[in-house]
Parts: structure tokens; sequence; C-alpha cells
């Protein structure tokens, strides 16, 4: 059994409120959200971080951003995407993650 928590949330060992689903990603509700909006996208394959994603995953995370955007207001007013990686970056969960915050003006460039 995986120990990583990610994982465990696509194990459905752990809840979680999922917005998104296709065959290679997923994408739920941050528990602790930085905006009104802010969505986490994961890859079913897991990755550490961004330097040990494959591109074919990241090709999949990018069109499931598009098409969980496409038509609403997150595509129009516009929204952030992020990927912390390691410890510099401020990575806390070692499962790739790309936060997708928006439905507020952002300020800066923090999350
Ligand atoms: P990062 O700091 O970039 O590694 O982001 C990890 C994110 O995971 C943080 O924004 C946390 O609020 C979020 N998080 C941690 N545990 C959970 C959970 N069980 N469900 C949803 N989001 C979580
Ligand atoms: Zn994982």
């Amino acid at each position: 059994m995986s120990e990583c928590l990610f994982c465990k949330i696509l194990n459905n060992e752990i809840p979680s409120n999922r917005v998104y689903e296709d065959d290679y990603v997923y994408a739920f509700e941050d528990i602790n959200p930085l905006a009104k909006e802010h969505y986490l996208f994961i890859s079913k394959n897991h990755s550490e971080n961004f330097n040990d994603l494959s591109s074919d995953d990241l090709v999949h995370i990018h069109q499931a951003i598009k098409k969980f955007t496409s038509g609403t207001k997150l595509e129009t007013d516009g929204y952030r995407v992020v990927t912390n990686i390691n410890s510099f970056g401020g990575q806390t969960v070692f499962h790739t993650h790309f936060h997708v915050l928006g439905g507020e003006q952002l300020k800066g460039f923090g999350v």
C-alpha cells in the first residue's frame, strides 16, 4: 500500500472532493484553499514532482486543466497554475500536483 497522501486519495483511502477525472488525471479541491477556487490536478501515475513527471503526463494534465476550465468563468476571467518543486519551491506533498487558483483577483506570485 502506498504511503503517498495523493496516491491514498486516488485509491479512495482518504476522501476528497473530486472536481474532474479522466483516464490519466484526477482533480480535487484543496483542503486549505488559498483562493475562492483552489483545485489540485494530479496524474494517476505517481511521480515525486515536476522534475520526475513524464512528458506524456504533463500533456495529460495540460489537457485536463483546459477541459476543466473551458467555457467557465475561470477561462474568461483568468486563473493561475502553480507547481511547487522541492524545499525552496515550498513543496509539501511529494506527488506531482498543479494548483489551479482563481475565482478572484490574485495578487503577486505567492499562493
Ligand atoms: P504543496 O505545498 O505545493 O506541496 O501543496 C500541497 C497542497 O496539498 C496544499 O495546498 C495542501 O492544502 C493540500 N492538501 C494536503 N492534504 C490534502 C488533502 N487531504 N486534501 C486536499 N488537499 C490537501
Ligand atoms: Zn503518489
